[in-house]
């Protein structure tokens, strides 16, 4: 079935506060609401309320590149998720290879992050992918299978609003050997392991949340490559780091997949 498009900047430890609603803005001038492309940025935390007043009137999804999973306590330095809906976040990044790798998060912490995050109101980007290691010894499938399947045990096909895990949840499928290295999975590459999560969701949930579920790519995503990704049957966005970091190349990736009109 066609599946909305769905391209996220992912803007990591980046920006100040003026570049950042610069960019902000330039992106919520350029890109209106449209029939092929939900559109959102995760900027760091401490800007998410000055760039949320800049996306008000707009289209555009607010997001955190992290959270918590507890409400409040003891737990110096973290956020709430209901401290991200606060200051006007819509979605979270959970399990960003930079979590998982730099600061060592496990897959035990993320889904309890998954759950908090569905349970509070907020949409999630789960993200996974192997390392380069990893794909040369042939453990991509086993690696990306265990990832959904703990980031995702206890998690209904149907969230505690009553809304479908499909219209609440985004799988990013992000090799970690093409995340910011300028180095890309190829199309096909992409499409095999997207084609291989959608499978594995069937069997977890059922034939509709897997056909409804969005699974973007991300690793390297350029305007120059991102229409031949978009175009993959089950590539249904991009989760972009470095180039969403440039207006005018984040704007180029998002018409590319208005482009394609899926
Ligand atoms: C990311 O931050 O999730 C990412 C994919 O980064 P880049 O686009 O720079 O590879």
């Amino acid at each position: 079935m066609p599946r909305k498009l769905f391209i996220a900047g992912n803007w990591k430890m980046n920006t100040g506060l003026p570049d950042g609603i610069e960019l902000a803005g330039k992106i919520r001038d350029a890109s209106g609401a449209n029939e092929a492309v939900d559109v959102g940025v995760a900027p760091p935390f401490v800007y998410l309320r000055e760039i949320s007043q800049v996306l008000s009137q707009s289209p555009i999804r607010l997001g955190a590149q992290n959270m918590y999973c507890e409400d409040n306590g003891a737990y110096t330095g973290e956020i709430s998720a209901e401290m991200l809906k606060d200051v006007g976040c819509r979605f979270v990044i959970v399990g960003h290879s930079e979590r998982r790798h730099v600061l060592g998060e496990n897959d035990e912490l993320i889904n309890r992050k998954v759950i908090k995050a569905l349970s509070d109101g907020l949409d999630v980007i789960l993200c996974i992918g192997e390392l380069l290691a990893q794909r040369e010894s042939g453990q991509t499938n086993e690696v990306v299978t265990e990832q959904i399947k703990i980031g995702l045990e206890g998690v209904p096909s149907v969230c505690a609003d009553g809304k479908s895990l499909s219209e609440r949840l985004t799988v990013a499928y992000e090799p970690v050997w093409a995340i910011g290295t300028g180095r890309t999975a190829t199309p096909d590459q992409a499409q095999q392991v997207h084609e291989m999560v959608r499978t594995l969701l069937a069997d977890m949930y059922n034939a509709t949340v897997a056909d409804e579920v969005r699974i973007q790519y991300g690793g390297s995503v350029k305007p120059g490559n991102a229409a031949e990704l978009l175009a993959q049957s089950d590539i249904d966005g991009a989760l972009v780091g470095g180039a969403s970091l440039k207006a005018e190349d984040f704007i180029a990736i998002i018409e590319a997949g208005v482009g394609l009109k899926k």
